[in-house]
């Protein structure tokens, strides 16, 4: 699943591409994985493409947007006669001639370039939404993990108010916005606290140390342009570079980078975590 490193890429990829064109039509392939009216944007002009928590959102000049949640198996594809780009779920689709069978639905631009949105799961979505709409949407999800809204107090705060793992609480898209499960594994390495712990067991020492590990191991995802571990390659050919630098995750039996115990492997929530049993202990 694209993790908001990778979503974030793929906005900043597409962006020049798509900014200050006219939306001439929505080509609708799969009723799933498509809602709302979309004469709302037709004829309108690209204003911004950016991401907020894991979506990638398009608004236009009559400040109505398209919404994409790529889920599971998504890819987002802009294509025109000389360039391909993209990321999400990789596929043969990137390289094979689109629409494909798993195109669900087509933005096509004035200028003859289109957006491919591919889902094979069908799990993703793309949505148009009234300004309104967008912040109802957008209020769903707490502030991003890398937003200034998330001070060490709120943070700590947070982790107060639940008896829960403190990985499943820093997962939840109502607390902070954009951790996945990659992310969510290395900064709990980085920050030393085991992933099973109680949230609210964690000091307010700790609960700094693991808010400033969860930012810099995100921001170094944006730096390395996503993971490819799970699913997020670049088309034009750069793959994500997250996955040489990760620390824990996917590394069952291998040495931890502190101090060389070997990386174990449990459930939480159940979701694959990884820890280090020297590091990360689970009674401080
Ligand atoms: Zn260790």
């Amino acid at each position: 699943m694209p993790e908001l490193p990778e979503v974030e890429t793929i906005a900043r990829r597409i962006a020049p591409y798509l900014i200050g064109k006219k939306l001439l039509s929505v080509v609708t392939r799969h009723a799933k994985s498509v809602r709302g009216d979309f004469s709302l944007v037709e004829s309108a002009v690209v204003t911004n493409v950016f991401r907020r928590a894991k979506m990638l959102i398009i608004e236009f000049s009559n400040h109505n947007a398209i919404l994409i949640h790529l889920k599971m198996t998504g890819q987002i594809l802009y294509q025109d006669q000389a360039t391909r780009l993209g990321g999400g779920h990789p596929t043969a689709d990137w390289v094979a001639e689109l629409p494909s069978k798993h195109t669900r639905a087509i933005l096509e631009f004035s200028d003859n370039s289109n957006v491919f949105f591919n889902d094979m799961r069908l799990f993703g979505w793309v949505k148009v939404v009234t300004p309104k709409l967008l912040e109802q949407e957008l209020q769903k999800y707490a502030p991003d993990i890398i937003s200034p809204d998330v001070t060490p107090s709120y943070f700590f705060a947070e982790l107060q108010r639940s008896r829960q793992s403190v990985k499943i609480v820093v997962l939840d898209q109502r607390v902070v916005a954009g951790v996945g499960n990659i992310y969510a594994n290395d900064a709990l390495h980085l920050a030393k606290i085991h992933p099973a712990r109680p949230a609210d067991s964690l000091s307010s020492k700790e609960s700094n140390t693991l808010l400033a590990a969860l930012q810099q191991v995100i921001r170094l995802g944006i730096e390395r342009q996503g993971a490819t571990i799970h699913s997020f390659r670049h088309i034009d050919g750069f793959a994500g570079a997250y996955q040489d630098v990760v620390r824990t995750y996917g590394k069952e039996g291998e040495p931890c980078p502190n101090c060389g115990a070997s990386i174990e492997r449990i459930k939480v929530g159940g979701r694959g975590t990884f820890f280090c049993p020297e590091c990360q202990q689970i009674l401080t």
